[in-house]
């Protein structure tokens, strides 16, 4: 059988995850897309398990003390977490599961899934992370403001994943994850460098 696979796609809230992620879903729909569990409220159209499981934050404590997830995190004032059993159970299956989590989900899969390609999607700048945050109008200033502190540290992780890829043209980038996927013994790419 096929061997499984773990692949995480961590970059700060604004730089575009979700819609590279979509694209590669589309081209690619044999890769299997964890559904994370989240204490945020859902934004306007969003489906309670579709885009996330929406649970409160007594519910994810439990899953938390129950061992339920793989990986978890405190982010911009809410939790945020993989359900351990339906991605471990598409592993042995023999799927490739794709995480898209933030920095710290990230550093705990490094320590469980060693294996795991980590790959960080960058903003072309920060100052276009800002403009696509607040283009994007779905968060008070506050939340903003939090969210933008938080992608300065992320993004100054980003010599820690194994791959590093710049959002500024889709195509491009999507073109990079996949050599990166499906072209393993392509050298991986010379980082590139971030004007922040
Ligand atoms: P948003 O609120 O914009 O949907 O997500 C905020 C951040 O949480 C994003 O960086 C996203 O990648 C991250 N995130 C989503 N699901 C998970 C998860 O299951 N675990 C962790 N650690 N981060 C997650």
């Amino acid at each position: 059988m096929a061997k499984g696979k773990l692949i995480v796609l961590t970059g700060p809230s604004g730089v575009g995850k979700g819609t590279l992620l979509r694209s590669l879903l589309r081209r690619h729909p044999e890769l299997y897309l964890s559904t994370s569990v989240t204490t945020r409220k859902p934004r306007s159209g969003e489906v309670d398990g579709r885009e996330y499981y929406f649970a409160s934050r007594l519910e994810f404590e439990r899953m938390v003390a129950n061992n339920q997830l793989l990986e978890w995190a405190e982010f911009a004032g809410n939790y945020y977490g993989t359900p351990r059993q339906p991605v471990e159970e598409q592993i042995r299956q023999g799927k490739w599961v794709v995480l898209e989590i933030e920095l710290q989900g990230a550093r705990q899969i490094r320590e469980t899934f060693p294996d795991a390609l980590r790959i960080f999607i960058l903003p072309p700048s920060m100052l276009e992370l800002e403009h696509r945050l607040r283009h994007r109008a779905s968060e008070s200033e506050d939340a903003i403001l939090r969210r933008l502190e938080q992608a300065k540290t992320e993004v100054n992780a980003a010599h820690e994943f194994d791959l590093r890829v710049v959002n500024d043209d889709l195509e491009a980038a999507l073109e990079r994850i996949e050599a990166a996927l499906f072209l393993p013994r392509e050298p991986l790419a010379v980082p590139q460098t971030l004007a922040v």
